[in-house]
């Protein structure tokens, strides 16, 4: 039998849309990934989620965010969306072996920061490398940080950063940024930021926590290192909706195209990191997550669903 209402997706958007539809009574089931919880797992310190005065470790938060989606009755299944059919109603989606049906689809499948894909990349995060200024920048009070990218969030992560380092250094691939004419003005007439170009980051080092990058010029081949006491990547996100190719409508990112909540698909509604590049906050998402629920709420009332 067809849910009603089928999330796909488990980090804040995906589960704060489950409890508004189990809460209004909608039985939703929520195929949460093999991971879920989102990137939230991956952090420690969750100091800007509001509720918790001393903060909240990310994992626990999202511990949180489920058993209070479960306790009305949401039912969250470990398994990762392999295919969707939403060529005709209700909808199909597939998970490996199994396949489901439903009246209504939220997606809230997120997106993965890029990394550079440094082995002592992946060690130190959340020990000095971190992929999220607003997280993370407060840890870094009259620190000196490396920053890598070029692109807005790059400048916007940047400029945030001052606030706390004493400097932030941005290396760069190319001798020209990426970002918008207005947050490269910016970010040139701070004082706090100083830029390497031409350059890429080869090894994270440090033995408990970051303390210095290697830096190679590709213009000159030669190797430096600089000390530091974190590393921020902003190269970019990737939106998780490889599956979604070509059964509804992505930008050039890949990210899906929304009017509000609904999508290209009459009934499939978005929430969260999956189609939001601009904000990308937890608070954020969970706003989504409710707005979506709402929506879906009002669409299965008008259809008679
Ligand atoms: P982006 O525009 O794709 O920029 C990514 C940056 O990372 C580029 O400078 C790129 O270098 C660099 N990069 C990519 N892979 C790399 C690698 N492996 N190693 C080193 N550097 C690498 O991504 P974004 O800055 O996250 O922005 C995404 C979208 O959101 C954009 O459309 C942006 O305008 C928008 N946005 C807007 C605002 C705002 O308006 N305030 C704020 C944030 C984001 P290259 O330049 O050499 O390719």
């Amino acid at each position: 039998m067809a849910r009603k209402v089928i999330i796909i997706g488990s980090g804040p958007a995906g589960l704060t849309a489950a409890l508004y539809t189990a809460r209004a009574n909608l039985d939703p089931l929520v195929l949460g990934g093999l991971e879920w919880g989102g990137q939230l797992m991956l952090t420690t310190e969750v100091e800007n989620y509001p509720g918790f005065i001393d903060g909240i470790n990310g994992p626990d938060l999202m511990e949180n965010f489920k058993k209070q989606a479960e306790r009305f009755g949401a039912e969250i299944i470990n398994s990762n969306v392999t295919s969707v059919d939403f060529s005709q109603k209700p909808f199909k989606i597939i998970s490996g072996e199994n396949s489901y049906e439903a009246q209504t689809v939220i997606i809230a499948t997120g997106a993965s920061a890029r990394w550079l894909g440094l082995e002592n990349e992946q060690k130190f995060v959340g020990k000095g490398v971190s992929s999220c200024a607003t997280c993370d920048g407060f840890f870094f009070r009259d620190k000196e940080i490396a920053l890598v990218g070029g692109g807005d969030s790059a400048m916007e992560e940047a400029l945030f950063l001052t606030k706390f380092a004493s400097k932030v250094t941005v290396i760069h691939r190319r001798d020209k940024l990426r970002a918008s004419k207005i947050m490269q003005d910016r970010a040139f007439e701070n004082d706090k930021i100083e830029f390497v170009w031409n350059s890429q980051v080869e090894d994270v080092l440090g033995d408990d926590s970051v303390t210095g990058i290697k830096i190679k010029n590709l213009e000159t081949n030669e190797s430096t290192t600089i000390s530091v006491s974190g590393l921020f990547v902003a190269i970019g996100h990737v939106p998780n909706t490889d599956f979604l190719k070509g059964h509804i409508e992505l930008n050039d990112q890949g990210y899906i195209e929304c009017n509000g909540t609904k999508t290209s698909v009459d009934g499939v509604f978005v929430a969260g990191d999956v189609h939001d590049f601009r904000y990308r906050q937890a608070v954020t998402a969970a706003g989504h997550g409710c707005e979506a629920a709402i929506d879906v709420e009002k669409y299965i009332e008008m259809n008679g669903l």
